[in-house]
């Protein structure tokens, strides 16, 4: 195995080795140097540490996606300090959360979202903000800081904040191993090179778009168009020079409705990824008819980084599935109750072993236990199986099973019945509680463009296909599926939005 590398180390020597580089174009053309961004997170490192922040001290950060945000997180690494990014879209009330939480010793928010801190000021954190240098912001560091931290593979880089896609989002402790192996694992697999110039259109407090796109392009001395949100005209425009996107599966679903988006436009482009949440298998062959690109997904979490790929070279890349697993990274579907290894083919407990898997969760030293098991592996909370051929299939969270009268039900399942029916654009299946059954299952479905999905058609569509006790018992059609920003439906909202739909059922 390669010697261990910090990503700030690599980024450094990416700095000395091409300094005059682009790491980041921006929409409006300006370009901002390796050489550019080193001297930043050199002058913010300065002022971290004059703030008073030692290793091991929490940097928070919620401001806008920007250059000066990516130099923000390599001056907190090359102190040692322990990056942690926030939602910008998180309120007061989340960000007491927050930082009550993570307790860090730094805040670092955008000028105008100050006077929202100042309580917190009060309360002994060092509020700093991240505006235009000269005007008392961390960009006014002295810049003379010397030392580099001597970062060991387990000490802490990172806390990351899971999406709360189940329940309250989590604090996941993630070290300086974790990132750098698992930035070398898809550097490896995508065979992503300085050669590349990616499209960043993710956000940066997510794993995806931090420590997938960004630590990828600047470990390897690559550039990015570095947008400040996922725009599709912005994106069109920018393909023709472009080897690579990175992105969610809506962007996909976007992507498709533009009718720019055409072989030509994507002449130089060589690789366009997904991962976050599930690709629909109908996007995946749209974009494949439409472009002549085949969609790589992938499979990954803030816990363990990225876990699986589909091949970039040496076999297909099958729509459905989530690909094998990466280069050091083990992956088995076990009972979940015991942990024992399945058969292939049978749908069980997704569990991680490997050097991107996270040390455990933030002061939650009961939860973390609950989620290993003695072997070392981490238990995902994903169900899904192993195909045939060795890939990955995912079927649904183990949250989001729905147990009927006792029998198992996989949302999935239903869902790619009903997404095949023409006057559907998009569905999800939940299960809400029910007197007799215990749960029962509704579908949420979104027309296509200019259709109305009719109840009883719907269903009888279904059910020819399905095993009587998976029937939904209800439909709903909605204008969209409540979704965050990372595209993830939001099902938990929606159990709570049908809760009583069968409230008054005879039991
Ligand atoms: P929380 O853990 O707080 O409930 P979350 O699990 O949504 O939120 P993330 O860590 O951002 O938080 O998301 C990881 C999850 O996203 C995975 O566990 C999996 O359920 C889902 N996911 C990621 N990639 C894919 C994919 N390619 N296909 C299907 N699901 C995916
Ligand atoms: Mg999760």
């Amino acid at each position: 195995m390669a010697p261990f590398t910090t990503i700030y180390r690599s980024f450094a020597e990416q700095a000395e080795r091409r300094p005059d580089k682009a790491l980041f174009e921006l929409p409006d053309g300006q370009r901002i140097t390796y050489r550019e961004t080193a001297k930043t997170a050199r002058r913010i490192a300065a002022r971290l540490v004059a703030d008073g922040v030692t290793p091991g001290d929490r940097v928070a950060m919620q401001v806008e996606k920007s250059p000066e945000a990516i130099a923000l997180y390599l001056a907190t690494l090359r102190i040692g300090g322990v990056f942690l990014p926030l939602n910008t879209a998180y309120t007061g009330a989340e960000m007491d959360y927050f930082i009550g939480d993570a307790r860090p010793r730094v805040l670092v928010c955008s000028p105008d979202r100050l006077a929202d801190h100042s309580h917190r000021a009060e309360q002994g954190l060092v509020v700093e903000t991240l505006g235009t240098a000269g005007d008392g912001t961390l960009l006014d560091g002295d810049g003379r800081h010397e030392e580099v931290f001597d970062a060991s593979a387990d000490d802490p880089a990172a806390i990351l904040y899971t999406s709360g896609t189940t329940g309250r989002s989590k604090g996941a402790v993630l070290s300086h191993g974790n990132l750098a192996s698992n930035c070398r694992a898809l550097l490896e697999a995508w065979q992503y090179t300085a050669e590349d110039r990616l499209i960043h259109a993710l956000p940066i407090f997510h794993i995806h778009g931090l420590f997938v796109a960004a630590n990828m392009t600047l470990t390897v001395g690559a550039s990015m168009y570095y947008l400040p949100k996922f725009d599709v005209e912005t994106i069109v425009d920018l393909l023709p020079g472009a080897t690579v996107l990175m992105g969610v599966p809506t962007f996909y679903t976007r992507l498709l409705k533009n009718d720019r988006l055409t072989p030509e436009a994507c002449a130089s482009m060589r690789l366009f990824v997904s991962g976050s949440a599930p690709l629909l298998a109908s996007d995946h062959q749209a974009f494949e008819a439409r472009t002549g690109h085949a969609i790589l997904e992938r499979y990954g979490m803030t816990e363990t980084g990225m876990n699986t790929t589909n091949p970039y070279t040496g076999g297909p890349r099958k729509p459905g599935t989530v690909g094998m697993p990466l280069p050091g990274t083990e992956i088995r579907v076990a009972d979940g109750t015991t942990g024992r290894p399945l058969p292939d083919g049978e749908v069980g407990s997704i569990e991680v072993r490997g050097p991107n898997v996270f040390t455990g969760y933030w002061q939650l030293p009961e939860k973390t236990a609950a989620e290993f098991r003695e072997d070392g592996f981490f238990i995902t909370g994903d169900l899904g199986r192993i195909d045939e051929d060795g890939y990955l299939c995912i079927v649904g969270r183990g949250k989001d099973l729905v147990i009927s009268g006792g029998y198992n039900i996989y949302p999935k399942e239903i869902e790619e019945l009903l997404d095949a029916h023409p006057t559907v654009l998009e569905s999800a299946v939940i299960g809400v509680p029910h007197p007799d059954f215990g749960e029962t299952v509704v579908a949420v479905v979104v027309p296509a463009p200019d259709q109305h999905p009719q109840e009883a058609a719907l269903l009888d569509f279904v059910a020819k296909d399905l095993a009587r006790f998976k029937h939904p018992r209800a439909m709903r059609v909605v204008d969209a599926l409540p979704r965050n920003v990372m595209g993830k439906v939001q099902k938990a909202e929606l159990r709570k939005r049908y809760a009583d739909l069968f409230a008054g059922a005879d039991a």
